[in-house]
């Protein structure tokens, strides 16, 4: 059985397997995550990165394999019940309600939002603004509440998303290369913004941009055809031979 019986543990991923036609998308993972851990996963395009993210929230059920949750099974719930037990999930494109405003966007998310009708009826009390507004400051923000959200800037439609997420206060928030397309200055900021993030959750991120990595990670784990072929600390990981030959050194 696995060394680590330790039940403190985020996430606990064992013998995690997902098999499409036969072939392995991930193969036999195991993968834990601490409280207040913000964890990188690199490795080459088809190694299996998106597919892990999918299988911890429920868009793609596992072959085999156990994902735990804060000692909760998450394999055979379903998405909406993992977002309510307290994973949240940021896709590669922002989903964010374009004709709203950033204040109204992160309404229609506060955890008593029913639905984008019914959050907009919903009178706004003193502590769902209270909470807007904490967020909207945190993820930079704060001046562009009534700004319809789809006039920010891709960057800034990034953060809201992440806001979007981070109203609902989830334990564990997982993002799909969140800087893709950022320029150089927002990369910073949201390199600062994950940084404070992770005090107090804990944060699975997908990364191609060794510098942005370098700047957020406690750890990273190196994909390559669904299994771990490194992990550890940025400098370990970067001075492995076999990270430098399969991704490292292209
Ligand atoms: P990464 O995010 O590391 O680039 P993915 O997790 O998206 O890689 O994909 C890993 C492999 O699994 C790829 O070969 C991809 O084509 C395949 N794959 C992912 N999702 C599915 C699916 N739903 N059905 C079939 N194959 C899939
Ligand atoms: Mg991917």
């Amino acid at each position: 059985m696995n060394m680590h019986t330790n039940t403190d543990f985020t996430l606990s991923i064992e013998d995690l397997t997902v098999s499409f036609d036969g072939f392995k998308a991930v193969d036999n993972l195991n993968f834990y995550l601490d409280k207040n851990e913000l964890h990188v996963i690199i490795g080459p395009n088809g190694a299996g990165k998106t597919t892990v993210l999918d299988l911890i929230c429920g868009k793609t059920k596992a072959t085999s394999g156990s994902i735990k949750f804060l000692n909760s099974e998450l394999t055979g719930l379903s998405e909406h019940a993992i977002v309510r037990a307290g994973v949240g999930r940021k896709f590669q494109t922002p989903s964010i309600y374009e004709n709203l405003t950033v204040l109204e966007n992160l309404e229609v998310s506060y955890p008593h939002g029913r639905g984008v009708l019914g959050s907009l009826l919903f009178k706004r009390n003193k502590k769902v603004l209270d909470k807007i507004h904490e967020i909207a400051k945190e993820i930079m923000l704060e001046q562009a509440l009534d700004t319809e959200a789809g006039l920010l800037s891709h960057g800034q439609k990034q953060w809201l998303e992440i806001g979007m997420l981070l109203i609902q206060d989830p334990q564990l928030l997982m993002l799909d290369e969140p800087v893709a397309g950022m320029s150089v200055k927002e990369r910073e900021q949201t390199a600062k913004l994950l940084n404070k993030i992770s005090q107090g959750r804990s944060v699975l991120v997908i990364e191609h941009d060794m510098e942005f990595v370098a700047r957020i990670a406690h750890k990273v784990t190196v994909l390559h055809q669904g299994k771990i072929l490194a992990t550890g600390d940025m400098e370990k990981v970067q001075n492995d031979p076999k990270v430098i030959e399969v991704y490292l050194g292209h």
